[in-house]
């Protein structure tokens, strides 16, 4: 039997005039996302994706691919039939078998986009309902509370099938490549790489910067940095990544620094060289994992530290979140398991025992004066190295 996957994407149906260039980048994105995948072609109309998988056996992979591209909201397999009520009747029986089992309370409900079929939506449902009872007796109608959902859509291109309760949930949100281009700090922790996906989501393209301080750090500690762009390009596509040699820095800091600032120093620095890379890269802003008071360097005051030295926006779209929920994004996204693996990050290597937990701007600065900010800037961006990651 003929299956096809039918998608339903969400917000950019809103966006009015802008609307055929979001739905272009939408298609673009299916198109790069499942070209690993499978062999695939895809439509779009009337507010609903068609993807027709071209090798045998795929359906289900690229399914899951689509589950991950921002901007689809829902996708569900459906069987294609001729647009006869026979045709229609019998590729439900054999279609939906497994889901109209006996003693299931069903419904079916039709919607005729193509005005030239003879029946009105009303009358599909009651002949498709009819005849579905008859053959399988033991089911039981129910309108209010269905536990399986018969859909039945008949469209220019066809007629399709399947179970509402079938349909698999996708990541909504925006395509990406809507919304101009961010840098993320991608730490190995747990709750950058959310950030990352959470900006992505609503269409931004990304970019990642890592801090890395070798040998205090090890070849693992990058892997792992590595694995985790790999995770959150499933849902952007490749993900450049700039790894950031950060020793030097942070031996100067240790060396000519008060050691209650010391984190904060380090946040400094790496705020700086992200924001070149991000202007390099024509990045419209950075993007970071604090959520306030978290741990003492996310103190309000601490970001204000913080973030004075950059002059682009800021986002920490985990600003507002408990640790809690983030772990629970994380688990969601499946960067979490790779997160908590013990490779040591950049700044655990010289975490002070007493962080200042309520710094201000002219201390932090004052503590600065005593190294050569710019210097130490160039030097480590002529070692940075750039790794394309691809998704995993
Ligand atoms: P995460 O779980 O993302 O590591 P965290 O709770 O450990 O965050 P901090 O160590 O205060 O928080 O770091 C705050 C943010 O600074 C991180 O979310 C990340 O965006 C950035 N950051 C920290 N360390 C690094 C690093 N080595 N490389 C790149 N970015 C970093
Ligand atoms: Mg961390």
């Amino acid at each position: 039997m003929k299956e096809i996957l039918l998608a339903k994407y969400g917000e950019i149906i809103l966006k009015g005039g802008n609307r055929h260039r979001f739905e272009s980048i939408l298609m673009n994105n299916i198109i790069n996302a499942t070209r690993n995948v499978a062999k695939i072609k895809a439509r779009l109309i009337q507010a609903t994706i068609y993807v027709e998988v071209l090798e045998e056996g795929k359906t289900d992979l690229v399914l899951e691919r689509m589950t991950k591209i921002f901007g689809i909201v829902s996708i569900t397999k459906a069987a294609v039939c001729g647009k006869t009520i026979d045709e229609i009747e019998q590729t439900a029986k054999e279609y939906l078998k497994n889901d109209l089992t006996p003693g299931k309370r069903f419904k079916v409900e039709s919607k005729r986009a193509d005005k030239s079929f003879p029946l009105n939506s009303i009358e599909i449902s009651r002949e498709v309902g009819g005849y579905l009872h008859d053959e399988y007796p033991e089911l039981i109608v129910d309108v209010h509370e269905p536990e399986a959902t018969v859909r039945v859509e008949v469209r220019e291109l066809g007629a399709y099938v399947y179970c509402e309760e079938n349909r698999v949930k996708g990541q909504g949100g925006m395509p990406i490549g809507t919304g101009s281009r961010a840098t993320l700090l991608l730490s190995g922790g747990i709750d950058s790489p959310v950030a990352g996906h959470m900006i992505a989501k609503r269409g931004v393209e990304i970019n990642a910067v890592n801090f890395f301080s070798f040998p205090y750090t090890s070849e693992r500690a990058k892997e792992k940095v590595i694995e985790l762009a790999s995770i959150i390009a499933r849902y952007t596509s490749k993900i450049n990544l700039y790894i950031v040699p950060f020793t030097d820095i942070q031996l100067e800091i240790r060396e000519h620094c008060p050691e209650e600032h010391m984190t904060l120093l380090m946040r400094r620095f790496m705020m700086r060289i992200a924001e070149r890379i991000a202007r390099q890269t024509k990045s419209l802003a950075l993007i970071t994992g604090e959520s306030v008071g978290q741990v003492a360097s996310q103190t309000l005051s601490a970001l204000d530290v913080t973030n004075a030295v950059v002059d682009m926006p800021v986002l920490q779209p985990l600003i507002g979140m408990d640790k809690i929920e983030v772990i629970d994004r994380a688990r969601e996204i499946g960067t979490f398991d790779t997160s908590i693996l013990p490779y040591e990050d950049c700044c655990t290597v010289f975490t002070p025992k007493h962080p200042t937990v309520n710094p201000k701007r002219s201390n932090i600065e004052k503590s600065e004066s005593h190294l050569d900010v710019e210097r130490l800037i160039d030097e480590a961006f002529a070692g940075v190295e750039l790794i394309e990651v691809f998704p995993s």
